[in-house]
């Protein structure tokens, strides 16, 4: 069954000018993108969409970061794609992605990844709500 997952490409890939090879991978990869958009984000605006990480050290240049520069949200989908984009993602630290994934080919650091997935269902449903309205998502 097919199902939706929410991921951003993040200031620091945007910058460098990777966001279309990250777009290209993710299709390549068999994700449908429902919804796309280029925009910026306050640090408030951060802070409310990584709020579980609150009480973590690197909460606050997390979201500074976040709010560094322009960012692509979107809404993906195909079957199992909540697990299948983290797995095309990398793990978190790029010192520890594996060949292939966007991380080991576009992030620099922990802190400048390139990219978010969902983790969840729960999370997903989250935080396609807190960057897109329904009507953005037919
Ligand atoms: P994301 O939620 O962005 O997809 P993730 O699920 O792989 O990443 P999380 O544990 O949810 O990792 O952490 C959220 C983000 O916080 C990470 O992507 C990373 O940018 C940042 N982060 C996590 N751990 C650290 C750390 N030890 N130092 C600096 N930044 C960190
Ligand atoms: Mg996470």
């Amino acid at each position: 069954m097919s199902q939706r997952t929410f991921s951003i490409i993040k200031p620091d890939a945007v910058r460098k000018g990777h966001t279309a090879a990250i777009l290209a991978k993710i299709q390549e990869a068999g994700f449908k993108v429902v919804a796309i958009k280029r925009m910026s984000i306050s640090k408030a605006q951060a802070e409310g969409f990584y709020y579980v990480h609150a009480e973590r050290p690197f909460f606050p240049e997390l979201t500074e970061f976040m709010s560094s520069g322009p960012i692509f949200p979107m809404v993906l989908e195909k079957e199992n794609a909540i697990a299948d984009l983290r797995k095309l993602m990398g793990a978190t630290n790029p010192a520890q992605a594996e060949e292939g994934t966007i991380r080991k080919e576009f992030a620099a650091s922990i802190g400048e990844n390139a990219i978010h997935g969902s983790d969840a269902e729960e999370t997903a449903a989250f935080e396609i709500g807190y960057f897109f309205a329904g009507i953005e998502l037919k």
